[in-house]
């Protein structure tokens, strides 16, 4: 899903625990982590190489995969919690742990397609991909309402988990 999103459904589940704020921080961390790299490529090209008319979405290399798909892995998610829990704090573990979980929870089921095509939830051990469901990217250009039905989902949770 989109870095708005992964934000949003966090702080719903999670604003009730003491870690809501790692989890919220941790849930948009595997996008972040591959983004930035992503943006310092273009810059790159643009500013110093000068070469062509580079995109955004040009970058599709054989990095650019990897880093998308380790920081979408579940293995990578638990590396994390267990480097929080030895350096920080259970809690602070507990926040990581739930936080890049509920991140690979949201996209598996929405990650059909995008340069880097599906979730390798066990990556780099295996390349077996989550058989997602839609692409959201594509789903939301086709259909933009459906953003709408996921603030209105969240707001219901946001409710029921107690405000
Ligand atoms: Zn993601």
């Amino acid at each position: 899903m989109d870095l708005p999103s992964h934000f949003i459904w966090a702080f719903v589940l999670f604003h009730n625990q003491p870690w809501a704020w790692v989890a919220v921080v941790f849930c948009c961390i595997p996008d972040i982590l591959w983004f930035f790299p992503r943006l310092a490529k273009v810059a790159y090209h643009h500013l110093v190489i000068r070469r062509g008319r580079m995109q955004f979405t040009d970058i599709n290399d054989m990095h650019t995969r990897h880093l998308y798909r380790l920081n979408h892995s579940i293995i990578t998610g638990a590396f994390a919690s267990l480097l929080a829990f030895m350096l920080s704090t259970p809690d602070m573990a507990m926040g990581v742990m739930a936080g890049w979980t509920l991140h690979l929870f949201m996209d598996i089921w929405t990650h059909k397609g995008g340069i880097v095509d599906g979730i390798r939830l066990f990556y780099p051990l295996s390349d077996w991909k989550f058989p997602a469901l839609i692409w959201w990217k594509e789903e939301l250009e086709r259909r933009p309402w459906i953003y709408g039905i996921n603030l209105v989902a969240a707001a219901i949770v946001f409710v029921l988990l107690g405000g």
